[in-house]
């Protein structure tokens, strides 16, 4: 067993308690009442596995963004051992409105059929105001608008039949905001792959990846959710196909959660499952695909890196692609995290720490006078646009607007 695959009660005992992940742990710098990761981690296992009463409500505060693993030079799943901690031990009961932030494919199913009215309701200030009283939602949050057609809807309606034309196939996990709130995304990764001369399919099955199942404390469900996903993938990965998604955050919970908290075996599909422009900038750089883009595209944008990006070390592919459009004057912005982590910031109770530990990259970006930031997550576009007014789209959609379709299509024949 190598060092990537210990589990986390064994990573506890390579902690040399240099206290380095505390330097970069973003809710030790704003929130004295957090312990930090070195002690709601390793030293806090240690104490947990002797006795549960050890168990400290604070660990609560963890944003799961892992930069104190990211950070530690010995290997320590410092975030996984505080999150597993936390399902294991927590004596908290999941509150009536953490059921409604971590069920997002029930919220979305509901919201998409009615969009209009949900998203003209969810933006009236009296229903903040109540939301925030009643189920400690805070009123500040700005909720992502749905769509009124969903992406599954549009793809088959309008693009599985085009899909047979491609030998080259590859699965596309497309994630719930894609599918009910930007399906414009997963009709760029389409437009891309097929432009490409690559064919998309669907999963035969897909639901939530989990990963705000697991942080509001629904471990079960999320197992539910997992085994389905992964009976999908095993599936395409049977035909040869990878399984491609445009969202970091989706993109790491099934290759790393699944086995790490979920302690699912994902060993069989894990190096299948690849972010979309990971896969892409491989075939551009192996001279396999060629990009040709538009003359007049013309952006000043800016990367910030989402801390599970950070964690997968991929921001590279996504940074490298959308550099190469010939138009882009590029940035990299000096990313912390964006304080959001998913349904954490949507909390009254957290909504001010995550704004303070947000409040230096908005700070950068607003600066910058940006045509738009460009990020692969979802949550982190929520919030930069909410708290900077700045545009942010994924690099995939950035790509994708900018590419000159026909002549890419005639460059891959
Ligand atoms: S960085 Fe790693 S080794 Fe250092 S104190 Fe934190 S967990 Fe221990
Ligand atoms: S996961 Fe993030 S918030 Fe939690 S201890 Fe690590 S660095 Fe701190």
């Amino acid at each position: 067993m190598n060092k990537e695959q210990n589990t986390n009660a064994e990573s506890f005992e390579q902690c040399l308690k240099c206290t380095v992940c505390t330097v970069y742990c973003p809710m030790v710098a704003v929130n004295p009442d957090y312990p930090g990761p070195k002690q709601a981690g390793p030293d806090g296992e240690r104490y947990r596995l002797k006795n549960p009463v050890f168990y400290d409500d604070a660990l609560d505060l963890c944003l799961n963004c892992k930069r104190c693993e990211v950070a530690c030079p010995s290997n320590v799943k410092i975030g996984d051992i505080i999150q597993s901690a936390r399902l294991k031990y927590s004596s908290k009961k999941p509150k009536l409105r953490d059921f409604i932030l971590a069920n997002t494919d029930i919220m979305g199913t509901m919201a998409s059929t009615m969009a209009p009215v949900v998203n003209f309701t969810l933006g009236l200030k009296p229903v903040k105001a109540v939301m925030d009283g009643v189920l400690a939602v805070d009123h500040h949050r700005t909720f992502p608008k749905y769509a009124g057609q969903r992406f599954e809807t549009w793809f088959k309606r309008y693009a599985l039949k085009k899909q047979e034309e491609y030998t080259k196939k590859v699965s596309y996990f497309h994630g719930c905001y894609a599918n009910y709130n930007n399906p414009k995304l997963a009709k760029d990764f389409v437009k891309i792959m097929n432009a490409i001369g690559y064919g998309v399919n669907l999963l035969e099955k897909e639901k939530c990846c989990g990963v705000a199942l697991i942080s509001n404390g629904f471990k079960n469900q999320a197992i539910k959710q997992a085994n389905l996903n992964l009976g999908s993938i095993r599936k395409a990965v049977g035909r040869g196909e990878p399984i491609l998604t445009t969202s970091s955050t989706c993109t790491f919970t099934m290759r790393d959660e699944y086995a790490h908290i979920l302690e699912l075996d994902n060993s069989d599909v894990r190096s299948s499952i690849a972010l979309a422009t990971k896969f892409i900038f491989e075939l551009v750089d192996a001279g396999k695909v060629k990009l040709v883009f538009k003359d007049d595209y013309r952006k000043r944008i800016a990367y910030h890196t989402p801390c599970h990006m950070e964690k997968l070390g991929w921001a590279i592919y996504s940074t490298s692609l959308v550099k190469m459009i010939p138009g882009v004057d590029f940035n990299m912005l000096d990313s912390q995290c964006c304080g959001i982590a998913g349904t954490y910031g949507f909390k009254k109770e957290h909504y001010e720490d995550s704004q303070k530990i947000g409040e230096s990259l908005f700070r950068q970006i607003r600066d910058l006078n940006l045509d738009m930031v460009a990020t692969d997550c979802e949550t982190c576009k929520w919030q930069i646009e909410m708290s900077t007014g700045v545009q942010v789209e994924n690099p995939i959609s950035i790509i994708a607007d900018a590419l000159d379709v026909e002549a890419t299509q005639k460059a891959n024949r």
